[in-house]
């Protein structure tokens, strides 16, 4: 198995993540430092991640969460922050998350050691929608909202479109889900600061046809076979 495909299948980073790993001289195989990604893994063969022995598993392991407020998208915060992997603690292969969401971002969030997989939806090319629930300041009048339809410049990239419903409008806010097709760093929060309505609170309620549900904050679940299919 090639080197980054072993890093990601022991749940220590997506495959992305791992080349960067190798790249930067953090991994070693037998004791030696090898930044070659391609490098094929032998059945004897001893992988180390900065300094921690990694053993790559056979068992594909696919789970949802609902990310709760404070917690990093990552599986350790250099700044001490609880994170995401801190929570999943009876499952015994490693997992590790397919994306990011933003720190005070809450909800679905998929875990897991398939690097494929993870590569596969992280990839711009495949564009799976995702829906949020976003509160929002002020009032979105028809004219902002069909931008935020339409596309907006969140600064040097103009968005495309994106389905947006109104739930709820309050008087000094609104409830709406929007539904985008890319993955741009922060990009919710861009295009509604980009028509003059912050984000007060951000919540990802599907990925495709995976549903946050009613799973309550800091919960994960398996996914089902038939959403495990879907996704590949
Ligand atoms: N868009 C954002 O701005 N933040 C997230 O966490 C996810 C999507």
């Amino acid at each position: 198995m090639r080197l980054n495909k072993y890093i990601a299948a022991s749940g220590t980073a997506s495959r992305r993540k791992a080349d960067e790993l190798v790249f930067n001289g953090n991994v070693r195989v037998n004791g030696m430092v090898v930044k070659e990604p391609g490098y094929q893994v032998q059945p004897d063969d001893t992988v180390e991640v900065n300094g921690s022995r990694i053993i790559a598993s056979d068992k594909k392991v696919y789970i949802a969460m609902n990310k709760p407020l404070g917690y990093v998208t990552t599986m350790k915060d250099q700044f001490g922050r609880p994170a995401v992997a801190d929570l999943v603690t009876d499952i015994e292969e490693r997992v590790f998350p397919v994306g990011r969401l933003d720190y005070n971002t809450t909800g679905l969030l998929l875990l897991t050691n398939d690097g494929d997989l993870a590569y596969k939806l992280t990839h711009p090319k495949h564009e799976v929608p995702k829906t949020y629930r976003v509160r929002v300041a002020g009032w979105l009048s028809d004219t902002k909202l069909a931008k935020l339809r339409r596309g907006v410049d969140i600064g040097g990239y103009v968005t495309a479109r994106a389905q947006v419903k109104v739930v709820k409008q309050m008087e000094r806010s609104t409830v709406v889900e929007i539904t985008i097709h890319e993955g741009k760093n922060r990009q919710v929060r861009k295009m509604f600061r980009a028509v003059g309505c912050p984000v007060q609170e951000l919540e990802r309620i599907s990925i495709g046809d995976i549903r946050l549900g009613r799973l309550s904050p800091g919960h994960y679940r398996k996914l089902t076979k038939q959403e495990i299919d879907y996704l590949k």
